[in-house]
């Protein structure tokens, strides 16, 4: 079985992109983002409780997540990418300790310049029927708001947290939670490092060498 692998990185790093492309080498996406904001489609209890925290872009409370995690994979049968897990050594701690225990495991941190970020997740759209990420700037789809991958059409949709006050946010905490996770992994020398700033396809590259 190859590695897990818990990706590293700034919202807009490029993080569902590349797990989207991954799922191709053998590998399973868990993205806690995805299943806070499934929850608030579901209007579950747990929806509810994490709405107002996601809208203003700060961090839903460790334990919450983390149980939303385990209930959400099954680590012994195939290999995961784990998505916006951890957001703080706390998290990472619970996630060896909770959940990947002594499994093989590679973190791999998408370094990139914050500056370069609001603007491309200003301009994120996802696909709401196959969940295929875009950018109006960089990577629109060929017919106005219909999805090349599906053929849905009407179904680009912009995150609520999304907007350039509430990425901000996000990439303040980030920055002040980012230095202590690498040092946990790196110490533990489970840590690369990839260039995120380059095209899509090129940074695909680099993660298939690191996984090979
Ligand atoms: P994350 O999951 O890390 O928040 P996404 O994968 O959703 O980031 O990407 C955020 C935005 O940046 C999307 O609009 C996506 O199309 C765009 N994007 C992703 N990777 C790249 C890249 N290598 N170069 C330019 N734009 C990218
Ligand atoms: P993301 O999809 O990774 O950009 O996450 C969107 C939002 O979900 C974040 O801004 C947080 O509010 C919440 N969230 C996602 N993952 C976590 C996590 N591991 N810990 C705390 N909050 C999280």
């Amino acid at each position: 079985m190859k590695p897990h692998l818990i990706i590293l990185g700034a919202p807009g790093s490029g993080k569902g992109t590349q797990a989207a492309k991954l799922i191709s080498k053998g590998f399973k996406h868990v993205s806690t983002g995805d299943l806070l904001r499934s929850e608030i489609a579901k209007n579950s209890e747990l929806g509810q409780k994490v709405s107002g925290i996601i809208s203003r872009g700060d961090l839903v409370d460790d334990k919450t997540v983390m149980a939303l995690l385990k209930a959400n994979c099954d680590v012994d049968k195939v290999s995961y990418i784990f998505d916006g897990f951890p957001r703080n050594v706390y998290q990472a701690e619970m996630l060896e300790a909770e959940l990947l225990k002594d499994k093989k495991t590679l973190a791999v941190y998408f370094n990139i310049d914050l500056s370069i970020l609001v603007n491309r997740v200003v301009n994120r759209r996802t696909c709401g029927t196959c969940g295929e990420i875009y950018n109006l700037a960089t990577k629109a789809p060929r017919v106005l708001d219909t999805c090349d991958k599906c053929g849905t059409v009407g179904s680009l949709k912009q995150r609520k947290d999304d907007t350039e006050e509430v990425v901000s946010n996000r990439l303040k905490i980030f920055k002040e939670t980012v230095e202590p996770m690498l040092s946990f992994y790196k110490s533990r020398r489970e840590l690369v490092e990839i260039d995120a700033s380059m095209p899509e396809e090129v940074v695909f590259d680099a993660l298939e060498k690191v996984i090979s």
